[in-house]
């Protein structure tokens, strides 16, 4: 369990800080900018949020930022570990006075060659896609840049004095690659979200590069456009059905920008994109996108855009409506995308046993909405 610093009100949570915005607060209140480099240096790089531990900043600077800052990070709830080494961190935001808090989750999936952390962005999630349990709790509020980057700043931490989570070959890290898909838009989160990237790919932070840092978005085109242009990382497209009457269901953001939009900004992404290609997730549900033909179609629309698709198994929860797509069908579905020419990957379930696995990660959220009692129609068929 980790001590949650910002208990002290009025204080200014350096956590919250970009190395630039850093910076700047530290010639506002009177410092040298190298000072700025520093502490963000023994909060991100040395794991340090002990001012008394940053023995190369003068006693006098530390007893000023002792006054005035804080180092605020979330609070760890509860850790689970599966048994295939995927480990949860369930990350409280805000007491309630019911005793419960609303909670989001952190998941650390290690592969022989890569650890990926994946991280949440928003309490809950205002775009209602149906076949999502964080969805169907609708939204709470935005993530900060301390809780957002906390949580690579926490399993780092925990990482690192653990047996058995071993450093990645000729590498010094554990976490190799973190992914913005846990709970929540991203793109809906824009400002926070961007800021707490541009400290995991700091080189004085975490120096994770941009293709090792991975933003998945249900589509939000304006904010698709903005990204590229403010930190252009590799980039996931929720796109889940292959025409605009079933994705207007399911994923209904569609119908503020639909297919063709998302795909024009797409091919925009790519001019300025770390990757040549974009990842289109696509989650399999039993008889209501995952035929053949749904799989032809899914071709035509996905035409000018460089991609690769990664088919997602639908994880269920209780009143989704949905089943999971039976796996004779997930493959049939697969080889019509390869025998186009595409390379598809089918998602392993990882952490099932302790409901770490995608879409799974909001059992905890205070449901302030009572969406998850209401049954959800289950999409329209070919
Ligand atoms: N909001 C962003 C990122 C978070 S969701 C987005 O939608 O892309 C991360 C991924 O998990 C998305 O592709 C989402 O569609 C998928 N997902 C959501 N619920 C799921 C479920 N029950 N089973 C499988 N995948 C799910
Ligand atoms: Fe939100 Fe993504 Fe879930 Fe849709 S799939 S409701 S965008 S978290």
């Amino acid at each position: 369990m980790f001590e949650t610093f910002d208990t002290k009100a009025k204080l200014t949570n350096l956590l919250n800080y970009n190395q630039q915005q850093l910076t700047d607060y530290f010639v506002s209140i009177g410092e040298k900018p190298f000072r700025a480099k520093q502490v963000f240096r023994w909060m991100h790089y040395n794991h340090t949020l002990e001012l008394d531990a940053m023995t190369d900043l003068a006693k006098s600077l530390r007893a000023k930022l002792q006054d005035t800052t804080s180092f605020g990070l979330p609070e760890v709830q509860l850790e689970k570990v599966s048994n295939d080494g995927t480990r949860k961190w369930l990350i409280g935001t805000d007491n309630q006075k019911d005793g419960t808090s609303n909670s989001v989750e952190t998941v650390f999936i290690p592969e022989a060659d890569r650890g990926t952390l994946c991280i949440s962005s928003q309490v809950g999630c205002a775009l209602e896609c149906t076949f999502c349990s964080t969805g169907r709790q609708g939204f709470n509020r935005n993530l900060s840049v301390s809780e957002i980057i906390g949580q690579l700043w926490i399993a780092n931490h925990t990482l690192r004095q653990e047996d058995g989570y071993d450093m990645l070959p000729n590498s010094d890290r554990i976490i190799s690659n973190v992914v913005m898909m846990g709970m929540g838009e991203p793109l809906a989160n824009y400002d926070n979200v961007v800021t707490a990237m541009q400290i995991m790919m700091d080189d004085h932070a975490y120096g994770l590069s941009r293709r090792r840092v991975t933003l998945s978005t249900s589509g939000l085109v304006p904010q698709m456009d903005r990204l590229k242009e403010d930190c252009p990382v590799a980039l996931a497209v929720s796109l889940h059905a292959p025409n605009d009457a079933l994705r207007d269901e399911i994923v209904p953001i569609n119908k503020k920008y639909p297919i063709k939009d998302l795909m024009n900004a797409c091919e925009r992404y790519l001019v300025k994109a770390p990757r040549d290609f974009v990842t289109f997730e696509y989650v399999m549900l039993d008889g209501v996108n995952d035929s053949i033909e749904h799989a032809k179609q899914l071709l035509g629309i996905v035409k000018h855009v460089p991609c690769k698709f990664n088919l997602i198994p639908f994880n269920p929860f209780p009143n989704s409506g949905y089943d999971t797509s039976k796996p004779e069908q997930v493959n049939a579905f697969r080889d019509v995308l390869m025998q186009a020419g595409y390379v598809v990957t089918v998602r392993k379930t990882r952490g099932d046993d302790i409901d770490a696995a995608c879409g799974q990660l909001a059992g905890k959220v205070l449901d302030k909405t009572q969406r998850t009692k209401k049954v959800m129609p289950i999409g329209v068929q070919l």
